[in-house]
């Protein structure tokens, strides 16, 4: 695993939890460069657009897709519906000066095509990674199923970002069978702009911990 320079990925341990905003989140909090190599479904613009609009990002802050698919559909099957196929070989990681923030499509076990899921794409990156979950009900299932498939991978995880409403319980229950940190707890924010981001980022003293994770070893 390289831990420098700052390069991450965003899973999520499952569609729809969240991984477009926390990567905006983590994009801005870190003057990342944005990163959606397989994009599945087109019509709302797709995430990059919504992170473009976000945070107002310029063209050199983000890299242009390997693939994007028109439907939103499992990437493996949305290829296959635009008659291609993805391959592997295309989605090496793109040369960068700074930091990266990499969004991964759906969760770990997607297939991204007939013989290769997400997670042995992950296995190839060799980058460590923040896992996205929901904050409520069914999230301690998904999460704790997650980081074991990933530490059974040998895969690197940074620690866990929770999205939605605060929950009493859940975050030090993850952290107990997870064996992993909460980085950060993003609530439902309205308006939902990159000012309320940065102000999030700033109380949650992420600069701080992302630093502290990426800090040089010495032996
Ligand atoms: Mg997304």
């Amino acid at each position: 695993m390289t831990l420098s320079p700052l390069r991450i990925v965003v899973c999520g341990t499952d569609t729809d939890v969240g991984k477009t905003v926390v990567s905006a989140w983590l994009v801005q909090g870190l003057h990342a460069t944005y990163w959606k190599p397989v994009q599945s479904g087109l019509d709302d613009g797709g995430d990059r657009d919504r992170i473009c609009q976000l945070l107002n990002l310029p063209p050199e802050r983000w890299l242009r897709e390997a693939y994007a698919f028109r439907r939103p559909l499992s990437p493996h099957w949305a290829a296959e519906c635009d008659g291609q196929e993805l391959d592997p070989g295309r989605l090496g990681l793109p040369p960068c000066n700074g930091p990266l923030v990499v969004e991964t499509a759906g969760g770990l076990m997607v297939p991204l095509n007939r013989s290769w899921l997400q997670i042995d794409q992950l296995q190839r990156w060799q980058l460590p990674v923040v896992l996205v979950a929901r904050s409520g009900l069914g999230t301690l299932n998904h999460t704790l199923l997650s980081l074991e498939a990933l530490r059974h991978r040998g895969i690197a995880v940074l620690g866990l970002i929770l999205n939605g409403p605060t929950h009493a319980d859940n975050p030090g229950t993850l952290e107990q069978f997870g064996g992993i940190p909460v980085l950060a707890q993003l609530p439902p924010l309205d308006p939902l702009d990159a000012h309320a981001l940065d102000r999030q980022w700033r109380q949650q003293g992420l600069s701080t911990k992302f630093r502290q994770l990426f800090a040089p070893t010495r032996s």
